[in-house]
């Protein structure tokens, strides 16, 4: 189908400002935030209502053509990546509140919806949707259900899957089901949750609805300061050793903290090696002793100073600082991967010092601020795009990074997903076995593999690129397409 058919098939289905096509429109739509892979697609809707969708999928379907569904683009997989060209269903204008439940504690919204004003619309009724990504002033709840996104406070309250009740679906022929239901535990297969973390391969998201938390009656927010990494990490092992589960447990090193500081002057420690940003919420009875006992483990795993946020203003500036850190690294490179994995917490130190040592045998600069209390890593390596030769470094050093998280028993994605970024590497942490099982569950939903082509399972290209920089002895032979 040549673009101009494309086009004019759209244009029987949707408002003639709904379907972009010109070259300066699209360009917008080549990458997420992952950016080392860019691909244009012929074409990209923005319908605003479910029956849009299906309609629109119902025509890709009759003429074979590759869906990709996208959210905000804040994805750090490549997820929504155009890889094989057709068309992209962004759902940004399928964006409102359609009810909330204060009673009940649960909203419907449909898909494009940003997480942070689903916060907004429920917050006089002191409720709140508990999934806060760092990127929740943009993303979707749409992106968030595809990617099961999580956040710095989903080490106490769960990640996605844990709030969402139920979901409006349009199925890659363009039928529409909903999975779940008004309450938890429906009969039957749990589709919902084979749903949930599909990253955008088993249909396309319309209508969530969500389970919503109460604000806490009470909060404290400290700011610990550490002379070294690896202190910094023995304090996390400790804090969680003694059975204390904070909201929140964040860990920003040197580098972030220059870029923060460079950005927002905010005040931090340029000489510090790390901080951890560490919240405790609840009810205010025995939460001063909460905040004590984190005052005093700090300390003795070599604190220099503990922080406490004196009130809402100086909370909101921190967390301002955490959530803007990975843009503020724009100050320091033109370009950076943001990876995602996940250790056993007592791995911090071993981890992290691995990971110095493959910045200095790549020549790379590495920043990390990540989720500690979840073991989950976000090791930023900067470089410059532009260079092929950087580009090449980054790939074989990011290889190298999951690696290292592989042999401490730990993952290759922990929040961020798969997407194109990943898919190569999934060989490495499943047997044949497995995989044949999950490209028969995408089959079920997917048959021909139109929706979100290439992402999570492993294809032949990215195999061979993989093999071609980290070596082929690296994979584990068993893996179903590697
Ligand atoms: C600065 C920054 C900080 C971040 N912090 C976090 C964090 O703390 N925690 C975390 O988990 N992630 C984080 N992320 C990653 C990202 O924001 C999340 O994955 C987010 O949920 C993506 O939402 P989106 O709307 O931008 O989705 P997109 O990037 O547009 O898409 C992501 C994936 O979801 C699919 N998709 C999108 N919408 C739908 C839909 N309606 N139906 C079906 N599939 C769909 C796409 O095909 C793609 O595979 C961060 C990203 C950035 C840039």
């Amino acid at each position: 189908m040549t673009q101009q058919e494309l086009v004019s098939g759209l244009l029987a289905l949707l408002p003639a400002d709904a379907v972009l096509h010109r070259p300066a429109e699209l360009l917008v739509y080549d990458c997420d935030a992952y950016t080392i892979e860019k691909a244009v697609p012929m074409a990209v809707v923005l319908p605003g209502t479910t029956e849009e969708v299906a309609a629109v999928m119902r025509f890709a379907h009759a003429h074979g053509l590759p869906v990709v569904p996208r959210g905000a683009g804040t994805g750090l997989s490549g997820g929504c990546l155009a890889d094989t060209g057709g068309l992209m269903i962004a759902l940004t204008r399928m964006n409102r509140v359609v009810s909330i439940d204060v009673p009940n504690r649960r909203a419907v919204v449909q898909a494009g919806l940003v997480n942070q004003k689903l916060n907004e619309a429920v917050a006089h009724a002191g409720l709140a949707f508990a999934p806060d990504p760092s990127s929740q002033i943009a993303c979707t709840i749409g992106g968030n259900v595809a990617e099961n996104s999580g956040g710095p406070h989903t080490l106490k309250y769960g990640v996605t899957v844990n709030h969402v009740l139920a979901l409006e679906v349009v199925l890659p022929d363009g039928e529409v089901v909903w999975l779940g239901g008004e309450g938890e535990d429906w009969p039957g297969f749990d589709l919902l949750g084979l749903m949930i973390g599909s990253e955008g391969t088993f249909g396309i998201v319309t209508q969530a609805r969500v389970k919503l938390v109460p604000l806490p009656p009470a909060v404290r927010t400290l700011l610990a300061v550490f002379p070294t990494v690896e202190d910094a990490s023995n304090a996390v092992s400790a804090l969680i050793g003694a059975g204390i589960i904070p909201a929140a447990l964040e860990m920003m090193d040197q580098l972030i903290l220059q870029a923060v500081e460079a950005a927002f002057k905010f005040g931090f420690p340029l000489d510090a090696g790390a901080v951890l940003l560490i919240e405790l919420d609840g009810l205010e009875a025995g939460l001063d002793e909460a905040q004590a006992e984190v005052v005093a483990l700090c300390e003795r795993n070599l604190a220099r100073e503990v922080r406490v946020a004196a009130d809402a203003a100086e909370r909101a500036r921190l967390w301002l600082a955490r959530k803007k850190a990975v843009g503020a690294v724009g100050r320091l490179a033109p370009s950076k991967v943001t990876m995602d994995g996940v250790i056993p917490r007592t791995q911090l130190p071993a981890v992290l010092k691995a990971i110095a040592e493959i910045a200095e045998r790549y020549e790379l600069r590495i920043a990390n601020v990540f989720h500690a209390g979840d073991g989950n890593l976000h090791p930023v390596t900067l470089f410059d795009e532009r260079d092929p030769a950087q580009v090449e470094r980054v790939l074989a050093a990011s290889g190298e990074i999951l690696k290292a998280c592989l042999a401490v028993g730990g993952s290759i994605t922990g929040e961020h997903g798969v997407g194109v970024e990943k898919n190569a590497y999934m060989p490495w942490m499943y047997s044949e076995a497995d995989m044949a099982l999950m490209e028969a569950v995408r089959r079920t939903f997917n048959p021909d593999d139109a929706l979100n082509p290439g992402k999570v399972l492993p294809t032949r290209k990215g195999c061979l690129e993989l093999s071609r920089l980290v070596g082929p002895g690296a994979l584990r032979r068993g893996g179903a397409a590697c």
